[in-house]
């Protein structure tokens, strides 16, 4: 089943304790689209200037991801240029500049219009509300957004709350949407708005998936050395879409598998830079790591009672 999805497609300027990337591909639909599609085929909707080096995209379509929907028009792409502190959980953004984003009206070619699931990455919550005024009858719509559109546009966004399935955000947007410092209570008052789903994304910490009777944790994968992680929340995204989309299916069981391989492809998402382990990622290597959170979550239930002191 294929994934609309609709983000920034944009040049990145990255630094981290590990090294530099200069001008390498990035933006939230490139990343959803990189850890998607090696599970589901992905149709990409987004605007790029006349400077976006499209043939580095070749290896989205080799793997059957439609990429009809991305605009090419004269001017520069979204830039975005970002330092992480040592710790990598924070970062500085050094620059930011909208170029042919600027003035993105999201178009969606009509064979698109059919999908079924659908990622919103993080852009203006009155243009996400164009996507899904074109997509007929979207089943699962999964949206992220950040606290430059919870403080700058919350009236629309509260609006497409209503609209929406699962909000996936990180644990701070939750918070200051919410006004809320509990992440379980935040978690609910998001769901009270509309969403019958919440996940909520802490880094390397993992993520949590609030549903409606019951929760689920996956850690983040235990990682020696993090290159760099921006995109790593779009690409758990990507995992976490494109396993519910291949099995067709939200049943609990599915949401749970869902999750680990969002946190499996954010995991590799952030050992290099860019998209580059994205883009040779093995299914061999995907399935080893999904079987390790397994081994690393699993336990034997309870303590035997004729045991307890
Ligand atoms: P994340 O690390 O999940 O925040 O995603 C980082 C990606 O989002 C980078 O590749 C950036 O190009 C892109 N990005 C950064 N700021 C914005 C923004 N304001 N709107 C859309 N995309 C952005």
């Amino acid at each position: 089943m294929s994934i609309l999805c609709v983000g920034s497609v944009a040049l990145d300027s990255v630094e981290t304790p590990s090294g530099k990337a200069d001008r390498v591909i990035g933006g939230s639909a490139v990343f959803f689209a990189s850890a998607a599609s090696l599970l589901s085929p992905v149709r990409v909707v987004g605007v790029v200037g006349d400077d976006y080096p499209l043939d580095q995209l070749a290896f989205l379509e080799a793997r059957g991801a439609d990429l009809s929907g991305i605009e090419q028009r004269s001017g520069d792409s979204f830039f975005w240029a970002g330092r992480y502190h040592d710790d990598m959980n924070t970062r500085d953004t050094l620059d930011t500049r909208l170029g042919v984003f600027a003035d993105f009206e999201p178009k969606i070619p009509d064979a698109f219009r059919e999908s079924k699931r659908v990622f919103l990455g993080n852009i203006d919550p009155l243009l996400q509300h164009k996507v899904l005024d074109q997509v007929d009858a979207p089943e699962v719509v999964v949206c992220d957004t950040m606290n430059y559109w919870i403080e700058g546009s919350r009236p629309a966004l509260m609006e497409l709350l209503g609209r929406i399935s699962i909000l996936m955000v990180n644990d701070e947007e939750v918070r200051q949407l919410a006004d809320e410092p509990n992440l379980l209570r935040a978690a609910r008052w998001v769901q009270e708005r509309g969403p019958g789903m919440v996940v909520v994304k802490k880094g390397e910490h993992g993520a949590i998936l609030f549903a409606d009777s019951w929760t689920f944790f996956i850690p983040g994968f235990p990682l020696e050395r993090i290159f760099d992680p921006t995109g790593a929340g779009d690409a758990f995204a990507g995992g976490f879409l494109g396993c519910l989309a291949q099995q067709n299916s939200t049943e609990p069981a599915d949401l749970r598998r869902a999750m680990v391989y969002g946190s499996t492809l954010g995991s590799f998402a952030v050992e290099k830079f860019s998209v580059e382990r994205l883009i040779d990622l093995g299914h061999d290597e995907i399935d080893d790591r999904v079987r390790a959170f397994k081994e690393l979550t699993s336990f034997e239930t309870l303590l035997p009672v004729e045991q307890r002191v």
